[in-house]
């Protein structure tokens, strides 16, 4: 295998981790592991200079980037982190796990991921909009709607998808709702989209629960992150009887043995853009939260969490990832020892490019649907995707993590080996 040359790498970096879930995999390819090597090389990567003016009139430049890993079977899908330590490593792996959840939940996609090294707190709400109309005009020459199409992630919202479907627009002359996904409502934006991801955890989680024989009612719950994803999941989880007993950010980590008050949480949130302070639980240390005694861990951050060290202390029975690869290679292996199941990032979190692709249909055609059938749809794809991964892993007794790259690389290098190598 060549390395690559321009993105320099350790051991720990979220390259180097998708690269090793990649070489897991091969031995199970037959015939099809001799393109396993395309799946090794991002196919375009874009970095641009930002500058921007910032409000008190001097200039600053940003580095922003846009990756399509693979293009075999449709255009690129994947969302626009906005974050201060967004690089060209993590955008990499971020976008080749969208090619691999695009094709373990059978979307016609290809799997791409932009981001911006900035931190979005710290701009106003004027400099993040020319932030993003630039960022977005640098990276019109390679995105579209049948070529490439973003979305949120961590630090990017609905709001900032409305500025770069206008800016989009605005450079081509007419209006082009289909070359974002996660957009406002009103702008072509689709019910059920911004709880979608949430959701999704839910929805698979229980499954496996399910499956697995553990009771989700009265289950103890720990969630890392109370973003747009990690709330929705708590919130969810609190609804049908779990005990969210420990929430954590990048602020604080609270614990409750009787249970976190969701909605009050939610509420405090809104008021104060953090956790910390919230009367209805204590703080505890940071490396608590992975000791606490819990049915299930959600880690719902961001990439690199789960170390070997955590994998070994954690008290847990299933692991829902709802953040993109949260857990390194030497810790599944030891959750794997220790019994542990872990729903993996690639089917766990793929409720949200789910509805994504729905809002994409929906603005290619005009035709807008209910949130009802939005649900009904994006769950039926989430469970049917849950269970012929579940059972893959049963029939090659291997991990979920390892049986949803098998069912997603048959996928891609079926239609990479069908559309052969141009030219010849
Ligand atoms: N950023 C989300 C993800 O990591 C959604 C991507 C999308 O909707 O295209 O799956």
């Amino acid at each position: 295998m060549n390395k690559l040359s321009y993105a320099p790498e350790k051991s720990t970096s979220a390259w180097s981790i998708y690269l090793q879930q990649i070489d897991r995999v091969s031995s199970y390819l037959g015939n099809l592991s001799r393109w396993i090597d395309t799946l090794r090389h991002p196919k375009r990567t874009l970095i641009v200079d930002i500058p921007l003016q910032m409000d008190n009139g001097t200039i600053k430049h940003f580095e922003g980037y846009r990756v399509q890993h693979n293009l075999s079977r449709g255009p690129g899908k994947g969302g626009i982190r906005y974050h201060p330590n967004v690089d060209l490593n993590e955008v990499m792996a971020l976008s080749a796990w969208m090619t691999i959840k695009c094709a373990a939940v059978n979307l016609p996609y290809g799997g791409a991921k932009g981001g911006i090294r900035v931190d979005p707190f710290k701009l106003s709400e004027n400099e993040l909009e020319r932030l993003t109309r630039r960022y977005t005009s640098e990276i019109g020459i390679i995105i579209g709607p049948q070529k490439d199409i973003p979305a949120p992630d961590v630090g990017t919202n609905s709001k900032v998808m409305a500025w770069m479907m206008d800016t989009y627009s605005m450079n081509q002359g007419n209006t082009v709702t289909g070359v974002v996904t996660g957009k406002p409502i009103h702008l072509g934006g689709s019910l059920g989209r911004e709880k979608a991801t949430g959701r999704g955890v839910f929805i698979t989680g229980c499954e496996v629960a399910r499956r697995e024989k553990i009771k989700i009612q009265g289950a103890k719950i720990a969630i890392q992150g109370f973003g747009n994803v990690g709330s929705e999941v708590a919130r969810l989880f609190d609804k049908v009887g779990a005990i969210v007993i420990t929430i954590q950010d990048h602020t604080s980590t609270l614990y409750n043995e009787k249970g976190i008050n969701i909605k009050e949480l939610t509420k405090w949130q809104n008021k104060n853009k953090k956790i910390a302070g919230f009367p209805g639980a204590i703080s505890i240390d940071k490396e608590s939260f992975w000791k606490s005694h819990m049915d299930i861990l959600i880690p719902a951050a961001l990439e690199g969490q789960i170390t070997q060290k955590r994998a070994e202390i954690v008290n847990c029975k299933l692991i829902l990832e709802a953040a993109n690869g949260p857990t390194y290679t030497e810790a599944d292996d030891v959750l794997a020892k220790r019994g542990i199941t872990v729903v993996p990032d690639v089917i766990c979190n793929a409720g949200g490019v789910t509805v994504s692709y729905f809002e994409w249909v929906q603005d290619m055609a005009s035709f807008f649907w209910s949130e009802i059938e939005i649900n009904k749809r994006s769950d039926k794809i989430m469970i049917d995707a849950m269970v012929n991964v579940w059972k893959k892993a049963k029939e090659n007794k291997c991990s979920l993590r390892t049986a949803a790259y098998i069912v997603a690389c048959e996928r891609i290098l079926m239609a990479r080996k069908d559309r052969g190598i141009y030219p010849g």
